[in-house]
């Protein structure tokens, strides 16, 4: 199949093969949906074990070439992805809004933080090199310099379908590492089109691939003997086998999962800019982020003014699909399973004595998987709403008397990416920043996700593994250290009584 007819009018999504787009030969697959018309749009397969082998070997193949192309040449090759990504900007964005669901605006942005990681990885050469201690000992000098790793793997989630994959891709690629992406099979179109930008911009063949699959797919690639690194994004339970199964076969795992994220707001802080910042973090994207605030603490007496607050921005905001409309706040969830799943937990917290101030269940024209943000009130800490990644339109505001007790909060929570503070004091922020138990924090920023170029530190049941996606810790993954003492004599061969060979020892 041809590269250019990929994503327009495929019913079945291809893999992509040794620099080939190649329609699967499996009786499984997945349906793909539009969630803004609940239409399905493509048929996606489910790969066998050896399917998958082959598409691991057209990354083995393509290893020895690539690893041996001058760093320098590699990086380019990201500057003439960077443009060609400018000039499809829009088209990549339409793309993540038609198979994901969320606003154009939003796959705007999601589409800028790819672009950012190009332009990360753009500057690898100048970050990718070695150390050297000349004279370390008499007449030895020790240097260290970075391989690549080899045939990379990247299985990712639905919730984003461009922003994941190039988390890992744009990095893996200038380090010298081949490339196998195992998309969200929900999502799994704007990889086919990823694979369309990476051979517009001149990648050779075999050094990126995609697969699609489930689990039977996913398997043969932990426990392939040529695949030297995993890098995971998912939800929690499977982050955790990923890791587990990965290492267990000699791999080097990235695996970020789930998250349950706190927003605290303490009673200096301004109401109006907390209240949209708060609701953007926890409606936007339909609260399909691993960074999306799920739980406000409101410390003290802003607890009533919070919730109203909340509850009167949620409700104007305008929820409908997102397909060619711009003028929508938020969009469709993922699935209609979804939808039911996330519509559930209205009555889970109100029989668990919480108060559901405002409920996003409405009757929506057309067949899209909508429903509007929800704010829960009254919740404790041991109530299921409190507990679940619920990963829908729902904020739930537990009232808590000091920051002691938010810090107590952070303590027990099993996950560990992200939670801000509101606050116009510095101390409470110090505080927070210093004590509150996860990896990637904010001060008056309702999504405190790091850009291209510092880590995504996800801590906890958030993250398994120890080097992370994004930032410096991104090439130490996707590289391996090689050490060299060197240690020459001076000559006794008589050439070397030659006066051009004399060198004096500077003592
Ligand atoms: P998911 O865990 O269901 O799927 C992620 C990937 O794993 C997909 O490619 C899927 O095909 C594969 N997979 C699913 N079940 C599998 C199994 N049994 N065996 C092997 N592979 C399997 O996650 P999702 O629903 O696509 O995405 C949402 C989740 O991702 C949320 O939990 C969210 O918090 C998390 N997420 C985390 C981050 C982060 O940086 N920590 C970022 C984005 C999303």
């Amino acid at each position: 199949m041809c590269a250019a007819q990929a994503t327009s009018s495929l019913d079945t999504v291809p893999i992509f093969s040794a620099g080939k787009w190649i329609e699967c030969n499996t009786a499984r697959t997945a349906t793909v949906f539009n969630p803004s018309t609940g239409q399905a749009i493509a048929q996606v397969p489910m790969c066998s074990a050896e399917e998958t082998g082959r598409v691991v070997q057209s990354a083995v193949d393509a290893l020895p070439a690539w690893k041996e192309t001058p760093v320098v040449e590699r990086a380019r090759l990201m500057f003439r992805l960077r443009q060609i990504m400018e000039e499809r900007f829009n088209e990549i964005a339409a793309l993540v809004t038609r198979e994901h669901g969320k606003t154009l605006a939003e796959s705007r942005a999601e589409v800028q933080r790819t672009v950012e990681m190009v332009e990360f990885a753009a500057g690898i050469p100048a970050m990718i090199t070695g150390e050297t201690l000349p004279n370390i000992a008499a007449e030895v000098d020790a240097e260290t310099v970075r391989h690549p790793v080899g045939v990379c793997v990247g299985i990712t989630p639905y919730n984003f379908p461009s922003m994941v994959p190039m988390w890992m891709i744009p990095v893996a690629l200038v380090c010298g590492n081949t490339f196998v992406l195992k998309p969200s099979e929900k999502t799994p179109l704007s990889a086919v089109l990823i694979g369309e930008l990476l051979t517009e911009a001149g990648l050779p063949d075999g050094v990126f691939n995609i697969v699609h699959g489930d689990k039977e797919c996913v398997d043969a690639l932990l426990t392939h003997p040529d695949v030297a690194a995993i890098s995971f994004v998912g939800s929690t339970p499977i982050a955790k086998y990923i890791y587990e199964t990965g290492t267990k076969n000699g791999k080097r795992v990235q695996a970020a999962g789930g998250a349950k994220n706190h927003l605290i707001v303490m009673p200096d802080a301004d109401l109006d800019i907390s209240v949209k910042a708060l609701a953007a973090s926890a409606f936007g994207c339909g609260g399909q982020r691993c960074m999306a605030g799920s739980i406000a603490v409101a410390i003290g007496n802003i607890g009533d003014p919070l919730v109203e607050g909340l509850s009167d921005h949620a409700s104007s905001l305008r929820v409908g699909p997102s397909e060619d409309n711009e003028d929508v706040d938020m969009g469709p969830l993922i699935r209609r399973e979804h939808v039911e799943r996330v519509a559930g937990y209205m009555d889970i917290a109100a029989g668990e004595g919480a108060k559901v101030a405002l409920d996003g269940r409405q009757d929506f024209a057309g067949d899209g998987f909508l429903i509007g943000p929800s704010v829960i009130d009254q919740v404790r800490s041991p109530m299921q709403v409190a507990r679940d990644e619920i990963f829908g339109p729902v904020l739930s505001v537990i009232r808590a008397t000091d920051l002691d007790s938010v810090l107590k909060l952070g303590r027990a929570c099993p996950y560990g990416n992200g939670a801000s503070i509101f606050t116009r004091d510095g101390f409470a922020a110090r505080q927070f920043k210093q004590h509150f138990n996860a990896g990637m924090i904010g001060i008056n920023v309702g999504v405190p996700a790091p850009m291209a170029w510092f880590p995504f530190t996800g801590w906890n049941q958030s993250f398994f593994g120890d080097l992370h996606i994004q930032g410096s810790e991104s090439i130490h993954f996707y590289t391996r250290q090689k050490m060299t003492m060197t240690r020459w004599f001076a000559s006794s061969d008589d050439s070397h009584q030659d006066p051009v060979w004399k060198t004096e020892r500077k003592d």
